[in-house]
């Protein structure tokens, strides 16, 4: 006697699955494909199961060929349940979704060779047999269907733990679990044939896969109703060329500020409205919402593009209504993937989209047209990020010096400390393409620090007066200068070489002025602990003297932009102007001396130090210090 009893249930759970899965929105990725797979298969097992189980016990007068091939159709169902669990582990664990010539080999041998015997038995009765009186029994070579299906869940397992690294440990967790409990089922089966106990497995194992993977609230942003940046993700991972040559993102100005104006409960309820009306106006896109204020659009006609924006910027021209007297008025700008982009690196396209609407909302730009230099800038910049990372912690940032010459002697007075790291070839990184990514995620910090220690070391390791040199100056971001324990950190530094303050100037330029009262607060507490400061790249910004004349300098460095445009056509101000620093009471030096005329000319108006390329490059400081010790 076949005991039915849990089978009921189980197709009314999965029918619920599927009933509620279809109503939700999903994404055309390979994830959702094979969950509807795994369901529709196991419905069909499940339906098959029953009525092959009941026609060999209550009709087992028809025809044994109407019976056998039920059966035939009910292992080759059972055949594929086992193989879409495997398919489905594998998109999971393999992020890069390429599978080689040699898996497909070894996923699909086993099953082809499985269902040929299956089909066979139509004819040779291998794997079970069909009496005339209609008796049902196992065939000699029945074990097949079980071999194959270990073969699937243990392949699954060793998938799982060999990709353990491509998966959070959470995944990890729910794919081994349901991998586990098919095997625990398979293994049952063996031990009570007559008991429909695997499809009670099969139901366990579909739960938790769709508890921890296809829920539809992990895809969903719960502000907008749109999806989710992980959605996006898994999107761009596994879109092949071409296929949604639409990519559009649009970025709502000053969103941070706005949560605080409007509140956040009306901002939320504004998000809502927009979600919705995406959702209604272009019932054909996929719609995303990535939170601060930044949507996606994904599709498949890019020639829609601009009619799409203009619908979006119309509705932007009125206001959102959130509430009964409340309005929103947003602003917003767009970003756009060129269709060429579409082959550069996925991964790469997701930060391009990301960093472009970041970046056009901190400029308020109107409109960006993403070209595929700009994904190969992102590129680049990501690997000069790991660059910095590796210097940071191999504490492998070079040390280079150049000197600064006494504009009189031409002798070498001081150096100035310059920074570089190496790509993983080996390749110099210059400073103007690390320091900005350096100071925008921070680390530019301990990278200032080091190189500080570096500069510490350098002049307790070397007989720095033997070489006529006086200082060595230290460039300081205004990120790094602004810290309030920048001074403490560096004089215990100081402490540790002992050296003493003032033969380390530190430089700072314009930009660290712009909070004024912070910046003389600190260059006090500074001072009074011994250090002395330099105004680099005087003449680049908007230069305010009556600020500098209150800041405890003592050298100013004019930037050689300025320095150069005076020697191509030669006028009063800049004579004056170094004249007016110099009544301040500061010295004054020119960079960028490219040539012994320049040096003459910059000497001649006042300057009282020279840096440039006619005495020196920036060298090693162990070369540094091989050249001018032995002077
Ligand atoms: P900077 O502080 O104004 O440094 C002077 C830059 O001018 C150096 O570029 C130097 O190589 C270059 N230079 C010197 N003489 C000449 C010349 O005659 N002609 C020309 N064309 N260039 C000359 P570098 O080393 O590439 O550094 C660029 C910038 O990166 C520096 O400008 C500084 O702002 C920043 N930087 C370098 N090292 C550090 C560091 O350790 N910390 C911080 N925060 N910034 C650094
Ligand atoms: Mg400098
Ligand atoms: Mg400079």
């Amino acid at each position: 006697m076949w005991n039915y009893n849990l089978i009921l249930p189980e197709c009314v759970i999965i029918g619920t699955f599927l009933i509620f899965y279809f109503t939700q929105p999903r994404l055309p990725i390979k994830i959702n494909r094979a969950f509807i797979y795994i369901i529709v298969i196991d419905l069909l097992t499940l339906f098959v199961d029953v009525v092959s189980s009941y026609c060999l016990e209550h009709f087992n007068y028809l025809d044994p060929c109407i019976l056998r091939l039920q059966n035939i159709v009910f292992f080759i169902l059972f055949l594929q349940r086992t193989f879409c669990f495997l398919m489905f582990t594998t998109i999971i664990v393999k992020k890069d979704m390429r599978t080689s010539k040699k898996e497909i080999l070894i996923f699909l041998i086993p099953t082809l060779a499985a269902h040929i015997f299956v089909l066979l038995n139509f004819f040779f009765e291998t794997i079970f047999r069909i009496s005339e009186s209609g008796k049902y029994s196992q065939g000699p070579l029945y074990c097949l269907i079980y071999v194959c299906a270990y073969y699937y869940v243990i392949l699954s397992i060793i998938y799982v733990i060999r990709y353990r690294k491509n998966i959070s440990t959470g995944e990890f967790i729910f794919c081994l679990g349901y991998n586990l409990v098919l095997l625990t089922g398979y293994t049952l089966r063996i031990v009570y044939p007559r008991y429909l106990i695997m499809n009670f497995f099969t139901l366990v194992s579909i739960i938790v896969i769709y508890l921890a993977f296809e829920n539809p609230a992990l895809f969903i942003e719960e502000k907008s109703g749109a999806f989710n940046r992980k959605a996006l993700m898994h999107l761009f991972m596994e879109m092949k060329a071409g296929k949604y040559p639409l990519i559009l993102g649009f970025t709502i100005h000053n969103y941070g500020e706005l949560r605080d104006i409007y509140s956040n409960n009306q901002t939320d309820k504004g998000l809502s409205l927009i979600g919705s009306f995406l959702k209604q106006t272009f019932p054909k896109l996929m719609i995303f919402y990535l939170r601060d204020g930044r949507f996606v659009l994904v599709g498949k006609d890019y020639s829609q593009a601009e009619e799409i924006k203009n619908k979006i910027r119309n509705r932007f021209d009125s206001a959102w209504n959130t509430g009964e007297d409340i309005d929103l008025f947003l602003e917003i700008s767009f970003a756009q993937l060129n269709p060429e982009t579409i082959s550069c690196d996925r991964d790469l396209l997701f930060t391009t989209m990301l960093t472009s609407l970041t970046d056009i909302q901190s400029k308020n730009q109107a409109e960006l047209n993403v070209t595929i230099e700009q994904v190969e800038q992102i590129e680049q910049n990501k690997h000069t990020k790991r660059a910095v990372e590796l210097a940071i912690e191999h504490n492998s940032i070079e040390l280079y010096l150049q000197p600064v010459v006494d504009a009189r002697s031409q002798k070498l007075t001081g150096a100035e400390a310059l920074a570089r790291i190496r790509d993983s070839n080996g390749e110099i990184i210059p400073p103007s393409q690390f320091i900005p990514i350096a100071e925008k995620n921070g680390r530019i910090n301990i990278l200032g620090k080091q190189m500080f220690e570096k500069t510490c070391q350098f002049l307790h390791d070397n007989d720095i007066e033997a070489m006529g040199l006086s200082w060595i100056n230290v460039n300081l971001s205004p990120i790094q200068f602004l810290r309030r324990d920048l001074c403490d950190n560096f004089t215990a530094i100081l402490k540790k070489y002992d050296i003493p303050a003032e033969k380390i100037h530190l430089e700072i330029t314009e930009e660290s002025m712009i909070d004024y009262e912070l910046l003389k607060k600190q260059m006090e507490a500074m001072k009074a602990a011994g250090f002395c400061f330099a105004l680099d790249d005087y003449g680049r910004g908007y230069s305010n003297i009556a600020r500098m004349k209150k800041c405890p300098f003592i050298n100013v460095k004019l930037d050689m932009e300025f320095v150069w445009d005076y020697f191509k056509e030669k006028d009063k101000i800049l004579p004056t102007l170094v004249q007016t620093i110099k009544q301040m009471g500061f010295t004054v030096t020119a960079e960028g001396i490219e040539s012994l005329e320049l040096a003459d000319t910059m000497r001649d108006i006042g300057c009282d130090y020279l840096q440039g390329f006619v005495f020196s490059q920036p060298i090693p400081a162990n070369e540094f210090a091989g050249k001018y010790g032995k002077n």
